[in-house]
């Protein structure tokens, strides 16, 4: 595995080669979930490009910028283990300038859910993931679920600046408890952690009403709350794929999203319907 800190010996590399690409953007602190992306990234590609960097510009002013975990060693050795050929892993000067072109998130979908709750954290994203395209020039590039309004708003990007990238949206990875892999989970304590095994009951909740035929939206939300009791929960929302407002449950075309706070850390889960 060839470690690069430096964005034109990437480029080199990437714009003389005729192999096809498969791409994991990432922050590191990396997980099994990271992991599966990467090991369906290894299945579909000739060479395999993982990049960790913790982009500045997706984090809201007192947001975990500063304390997001950070483990390169240990990525290292993850990586290599699971077939890497390429790690990428550029610092902020590298990446950004003083005075910048910015890309803006779509008015609508860009908009609700966590962009109406972090305001400016897509535009941040789909600034460093086009930057990042740029630079690795996949053919394939790998999202999760997990983060399914991310995944959403970078396939809309990829369409409306005519791309040549296919986006691969690949599934959410949980631990044996259910609780959804978060790089973030580092931050839990025991009994938070604990605490947390609720977000992925509230889904699981949702998931039997509507397998028992129950397709209403407010009954659904009202369980999942239920499940959720004692937990500071930020929003609990169930919207189609394209994350517009449905009357009730659409089966394939559905996603429940629950957003919730334990102590100072913010979970986020969803289930594809
Ligand atoms: P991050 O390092 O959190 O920016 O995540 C990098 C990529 O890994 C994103 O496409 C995430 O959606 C994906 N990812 C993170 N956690 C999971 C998970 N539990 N299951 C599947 N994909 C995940």
């Amino acid at each position: 595995m060839k470690i690069i800190t430096d964005k034109q010996e990437l480029q080199n590399i990437t714009k003389n080669t005729i192999q096809t690409i498969g791409f994991i953007p990432t922050m590191g602190a990396l997980h099994e979930g990271h992991i599966s992306l990467i090991k369906k990234a290894r299945g579909e590609n000739e060479l395999v490009i993982v990049s960790i960097f913790v982009n500045p510009t997706q984090f809201l002013a007192g947001e975990d910028f500063d304390k997001y975990p950070k483990r390169d060693i240990a990525d290292k050795k993850i990586c290599e283990l699971a077939g890497v050929d390429i790690l990428f892993m550029p610092n902020i000067d590298m990446m950004y300038e003083k005075d910048e072109v910015t890309i803006k998130a779509p008015n609508i979908r860009g908009f609700v859910l966590d962009g109406f709750k972090r305001p400016g954290h897509f535009d941040g994203v789909l600034q460093i993931v086009l930057k990042l395209f740029n630079l690795v020039r996949p053919t394939n590039a790998y999202f999760g679920r997990k983060d399914a309004q991310q995944v959403i708003l970078i396939k809309q990007m990829v369409e409306n600046l005519f791309l040549p990238i296919n986006v691969v949206d690949c599934p959410l990875i949980r631990d044996n408890n259910g609780l959804a892999l978060s790089s973030r989970n580092a931050y839990l304590s025991v009994t938070e952690k604990e605490e947390a095994l609720k977000i992925s009951r509230s889904l699981q909740n949702a998931t039997k009403l509507i397998v028992a035929g129950n397709l209403k939206i407010d009954e659904i939300k009202k369980a999942m709350m239920e499940t959720l009791k004692g937990i500071d929960v930020e929003y609990i929302e169930i919207v189609s794929r394209e994350l517009l407002i449905i009357e009730q449950i659409e089966l394939k075309n559905t996603i429940i999203l629950v957003v919730v706070k334990i102590g100072a850390t913010r979970l986020i889960d969803n289930i594809w319907i």
